[in-house]
């Protein structure tokens, strides 16, 4: 595979070019805001795909559509639709694929504006999804055009995807697209997903997640009486405990080698996402011994701790608190893992928006990884591609917070970046 790095004629030409479009791109990344893509249920997505596809296919792209058939959550009130624009060059390779998410978390509480009106002020845009990452689907839709508007031709193929459901685990979006062959390792070379991530930083990866659930069973007795029962709650209690005073000071002896951000997520973590045991919140008050407790963890991990180990790690807690109470019963259900996944720093998309960072922003670029997942995951593990990062604008503490924005000026010098190196990655004619 030839991929040219070097800089390519008319690259301050494409660069002024990006700039006298920041009106426009405004203006899109505004109509994006305007369609409020929640998820969860996952609303609206086909007029969001549709406005990606027609804008795309305005800017020289072929423009396919695709549904995620087959998938449980792909109903005919809430279909999963995607969008794929493929721009071909001479070549069909390299190929460089942006994959956006168009999908947004809840409002939620505390806005000062309204979160779906794509409000400007100060020189940022407002609203759900500006950060999170709809200035990074307009950044890179526009930097790609701007390459065509200074009369250039890319030589590879370019491609842009909208998906769905990132935030809900991008079953239907980005693992779909995967699964399908459409971003798989033989077609698709380089992948940079605009998450916002801060428009000088690099993200190379992510750790891993397990989420689990412990259900502690005993025996319902009179609460008056509870020594003739077996309490779940105090046997959750138990467990609670020996994660707190066993498990916990093992994982704060742990650091990995990858530049995770913030640092305090280089070592890895264990939360208890909820519990619930015992009579039910609002109900008649009834005096039983809980004769069930359930909890759900979230532990992250590092690349460094294999997988099996970080299970088998939470099974020997459970054992060791029935070996020495033999009341004690227990249910573990693995609900979700994701693997850590990482590019590695000298590959060559990492070196070619590194220094389009560099030539773009005077900065020397920050290379990171991600404390949560992505939709790397899916790329990088379902499509095989060994060359994926998270780059794009808007700053990553904004993201699902109230009152979230852009700023005009990162989503501009993103596109700048994206520009320089779809450029380079794929020469330029
Ligand atoms: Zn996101």
């Amino acid at each position: 595979m030839k991929s040219p790095q070097s800089a390519q004629p008319g690259e301050s030409a494409v660069l002024v070019r990006v700039e006298s479009m920041a009106e426009e791109m405004t203006a899109f990344l505004q109509e994006l805001i305007r369609i409020p893509t929640i998820n969860p249920p996952g609303e609206n997505y086909v007029s969001c795909a549709e406005l990606i596809g027609n804008r795309l296919k305005e800017f020289g792209y072929d423009v396919c559509y695709v549904a995620a058939e087959g998938r449980p959550e792909h109903s005919p009130e809430h279909p999963r639709v995607n969008v794929i624009g493929t721009m071909r060059g001479d070549d069909p390779s390299p190929l460089l694929h942006f994959n956006g998410h168009f999908d947004v978390v809840p409002a939620g509480e505390g806005w000062t504006k309204d979160p779906f009106a794509g409000v400007v002020s100060d020189g940022k845009v407002y609203g759900r999804g500006t950060a999170d990452m709809k200035a990074g689907i307009a950044a890179s839709i526009y930097a790609v055009e701007a390459i065509r508007r200074a009369g250039l031709r890319l030589k590879g193929t370019v491609e842009q995807s909208g998906t769905v459901d990132e935030e809900s685990g991008g079953f239907a979006g980005v693992a779909y697209l995967a699964q399908n062959g459409f971003i798989a390792k033989g077609r698709t070379d380089f992948v940079i997903i605009p998450e916002p991530l801060n428009v000088d930083r690099i993200c190379l990866g992510h750790r891993g997640v397990y989420w689990f659930k412990v259900t502690t069973m005993g025996r319902i007795a009179h609460g008056s009486m509870p020594f003739f029962g077996v309490s779940a709650i105090d046997h959750m209690a138990e467990f609670l405990s020996a994660v707190d005073g066993t498990l916990k000071p093992r994982l704060g002896q742990r650091r990995t080698t990858m530049p995770v951000e913030p640092p305090e997520a280089r070592r890895p973590s264990i939360n208890v996402n909820s519990i619930f045991g015992g009579q039910p919140e609002g109900s008649l008050q009834t005096p039983c011994v809980a004769d069930r407790c359930a909890a759900i963890f979230d532990r992250r991990f590092l690349a460094e701790e294999p997988f099996e180990q970080v299970r088998a790690e939470i099974c020997e807690l459970l054992e060791e608190l029935r070996r020495r109470n033999r009341d004690f019963h227990y249910r573990l259900e693995d609900l979700m893992t994701v693997l850590p996944v990482q590019t590695a720093p000298t590959a060559a998309v990492v070196k070619a928006v590194g220094e389009a960072i560099k030539d773009v922003l005077r900065k020397d670029p920050q290379l990171i990884a991600s404390p949560g997942t992505y939709d790397q995951k899916h790329v990088m593990r379902l499509g095989l591609v060994e060359q994926c990062i998270g780059y794009g604008p808007g700053r990553l503490n904004l993201a699902h917070q109230p009152d979230e924005y852009c700023s005009i000026d990162e989503m501009v010098s993103a596109a700048k970046v994206m520009a320089l190196t779809a450029m380079r990655l794929l020469g330029t004619a």
